[in-house]
């Protein structure tokens, strides 16, 4: 099987299952990105401060695909930003990851204390126009600063936030979607933590004859969303992309969204995170 893709504002695709790294040492990340690569996955998030391009970027050389088969994200960190720290860090991200393109490039997070984000934009754009990223979006904005940066002439490709059942982000989502920016949700399984043993979740993964974990992926497919699950278990692997088998119904889809909490954000605040 292959990935569903998503077309982004800027006509590119990019597969809507995908694979995570965040919190995997490099020597880790090339063993778990290849057993990804191996089980069918095209799409990789990473990011700078991740410390694991390297490691992406030999997995990425040594699976004998081609480059233009897999679709690699990664992000400038929040110290890099400013428009001549962004586009080095860029080059210093390729250099790593040992190849001349990104096919998305993020601002990781806002930081509006710093107010250096509109800077770190107008960088992306040149590393767009340059080639050096195929696509370029955001990461972690609120609403109100995407509608800026949509108003500044370029609007993001995606918006990757957290989101799960336990923190759904109903109107980040939409917000997103009325500028035609597409959500990737990051940590969609919570995590691994308290969301894979929920009753709803258990209860509706018996009723379609799937896992917790693929039962969450598939609303998370359902709803739109882009995900990238991380695992470093081929078996978790294989068992994450089999999301793309299972169908959940309008009601299912119902009763997850419904598990949406007050305090579900496991991460910190966009507007307070420098
Ligand atoms: P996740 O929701 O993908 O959960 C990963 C954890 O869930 C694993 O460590 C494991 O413990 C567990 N798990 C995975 N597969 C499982 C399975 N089949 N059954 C049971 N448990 C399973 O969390 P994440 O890694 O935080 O998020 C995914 C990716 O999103 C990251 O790796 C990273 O690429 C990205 N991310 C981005 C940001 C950002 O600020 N932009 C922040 C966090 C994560």
């Amino acid at each position: 099987t292959a990935s569903p893709v998503s077309t982004m504002n800027d006509d590119h695709t990019i597969p809507q299952l995908g694979f995570g790294t965040w919190q995997v040492e490099p020597d880790v990340a090339q063993a778990s990105v290849a057993a990804a690569l191996e089980t069918g996955y095209r799409h990789i998030d990473t990011a700078a401060i991740y410390g694991n391009e390297e490691g992406v970027g030999r997995a990425l050389a040594e699976s004998g695909l081609d480059r233009q088969e897999i679709f690699l994200t990664t992000k400038l960190w929040n110290q890099d930003q400013g428009y001549d720290s962004a586009l080095k860090a860029m080059d210093q991200s390729l250099q790593r990851l040992g190849t001349d393109y990104v096919d998305l490039y993020l601002i990781h997070w806002p930081c509006p204390a710093n107010g250096l984000y509109r800077d770190s934009w107008e960088a992306l754009v040149e590393l767009r126009n340059s080639g050096r990223a195929r696509s370029i979006g955001v990461s972690n904005f609120p609403a109100h600063l995407v509608e800026e940066l949509v108003n500044s002439g370029v609007t993001p490709a995606v918006n990757q936030i957290e989101l799960h059942p336990y923190f759904p982000q109903v109107e980040l989502r939409a917000a997103n979607a009325s500028h035609g920016v597409l959500t990737e949700a990051w940590s969609p399984l919570g995590q691994g933590g308290e969301v894979l043993t929920d009753p709803t979740v258990t209860e509706i993964a018996e009723e379609v004859g799937a896992t917790p974990a693929q039962t969450v992926l598939a609303w998370q497919l359902a709803i739109g969303n882009i995900v990238f699950p991380k695992s470093v278990t081929p078996e978790r692997i294989r068992e994450n992309w089999g999301a793309l088998q299972v169908t959940l119904d309008e009601e299912q889809l119902e009763r997850l969204t419904e598990l949406g909490r007050d305090n579900g954000r496991l991460g910190p605040d966009p507007m307070e995170f420098n």
